[in-house]
């Protein structure tokens, strides 16, 4: 392997000799070579394969600026992604490069490539990033217009909104693997607006459809990372479900914000799609109204940077499953919309000097359209249960019930690029503990 035999995985031409990449409806062509952890390792997805990073450096796959860095050598034998995200950006783009010249129809090294794949499928229990910190935005207009209408009807928006990306400290501890199954919480609700509360199972389970990103190259405590520079800061992009107890949440998110009504559970979909990856897919956000506010200095990005990402959330109950009825979609909507960028909210989470370390988790908060289709959780999509949505099955929902599975899909697609996916992000309702 020499560096010239690096390929640019970007070329929209580009295919593969692994012929599942090639399917133009999947969500892993060559185009997009998202790394997960499989098998206890770190592993890169193509098709329906994947490839784990230390079987390739032991089989003498990976050009020598690679195989020779110690940080590689150490990161390709870990389990988590932390120390690929730790690598320095040009490191990383070679990777992904090489990876694509291993992968790439009419590759030299297909022989010994091939007997190394895996099968991509097989479930990992653990998210692929040791994540340290996670924080929540609030970054869709439309939502935060939805959700703020329902409780403040004549003040839907709060001033500071159109100025502030809003967020909250979310609890890492509480970030679960796709398929982790999410036991209903117990938590302190009321009936009347006032209390007095009382302590059981939630009744009001939601959940959240959200684009996560977790940090690479992180800030020094004090230090900052500027609004142009935030973008290369990203190491890549999974699903995210916030999985939200609305009941519970009600009493106790003034005046501090939401706590134990999230913090029992947040999924992460597997495959963390990478920033260059997703470059061909970058959008300038929805302009801004003549009567907004102008965005302060430190976050007016000058490259706009939204994310064209088509989201989805389908649901199916129990008996659904049993029966072999496909889930019953919910909900259709694009993260391009977001008035806040990914940028916009990593910068502004270090403006203070707060230090943002590798694996950090920022999600967007709910991503929600302007109809209701593209409303991206139950409290919106049914207005707080006022229009319940009809499954599959005949019954009708205005929250989750035990048995119920969420499944969130997302993908970018863009006239004459391979369409690229995210996978899925999955979780079953189970009945609150005893
Ligand atoms: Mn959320």
């Amino acid at each position: 392997m020499t560096v010239n035999q690096l390929v640019d995985p970007n070329d929209p031409a580009l295919r593969s000799w692994v012929e599942s990449a090639n399917d133009p409806a999947g969500d892993f062509p060559i185009q997009n070579l998202p790394y997960g952890t499989l098998d206890g390792g770190v592993a890169v997805r193509i098709g329906a394969k994947a490839l784990r990073l230390r079987d390739a450096l032991d089989a003498d796959l990976l050009v020598r600026k690679l195989t020779d860095n110690e940080d590689f050598q150490y990161a390709a034998h870990t389990a988590w992604l932390n120390g690929i995200a730790e690598l320095e950006p040009e490191q990383q783009s070679m990777l992904r490069r090489n990876l694509a010249h291993l992968f790439a129809a009419g590759s030299p090294a297909k022989a010994k490539v091939e007997r190394l794949l895996i099968d991509a499928e097989s479930p990992t229990d653990e998210p692929p990033f040791v994540v340290g910190d996670y924080t929540d935005f609030y970054a869709s207009l439309h939502h935060a217009t939805n959700v703020g209408s329902m409780f403040r009807p004549n003040n839907p928006l709060l001033p500071n909104w159109k100025h502030v990306p809003i967020g909250y400290h979310g609890r890492a501890s509480s970030i679960v693997a796709s398929g982790t199954g999410i036991v209903r919480p117990h938590g302190q609700t009321v009936s009347s607006d006032d209390g007095p509360p009382a302590f059981g199972p939630s009744k009001l389970l939601d959940y959240e459809l959200e684009v996560g990103f977790f940090v690479g190259r992180g800030n020094q405590l004090g230090a900052t990372i500027p609004i142009a520079e935030a973008w290369s800061h990203i190491f890549g992009f999974c699903l995210v479900n916030d999985w939200s107890a609305r009941d519970i949440q009600k009493w106790e998110y003034q005046p501090l914000g939401p706590f134990l009504a999230k913090n029992f559970a947040t999924t992460v979909s597997p495959w963390v799609v990478t920033r260059e990856a997703l470059e061909p897919f970058l959008v300038a956000g929805p302009p801004r109204s003549a009567d907004d506010p102008k965005v302060l200095a430190y976050l007016d990005d000058p490259n706009g940077r939204n994310v064209d990402i088509t989201l989805e959330v389908l649901v199916s109950s129990a008996a659904m499953r049993d029966k072999g009825l496909a889930p019953t979609l919910v909900s259709r909507g694009s993260f391009r919309d977001m008035f806040w960028t990914p940028a916009q909210m990593l910068a502004h989470h270090a403006s203070n000097g707060c230090p943002m370390m590798i694996g950090d988790l920022l999600a967007s908060g709910t991503v929600s359209g302007t109809t209701k289709e593209s409303r991206g959780c139950l409290l919106e999509r049914t207005w707080r249960g006022t229009e319940p949505i009809a499954l599959g099955d005949g019954t009708e929902r205005k929250f989750l019930q035990d048995g119920d599975e969420v499944v969130m899909r997302g993908w970018c697609e863009r006239a004459g690029y391979p369409r690229i996916g995210f996978g899925e992000c999955r979780g079953i309702v189970l009945p609150a503990r005893a």
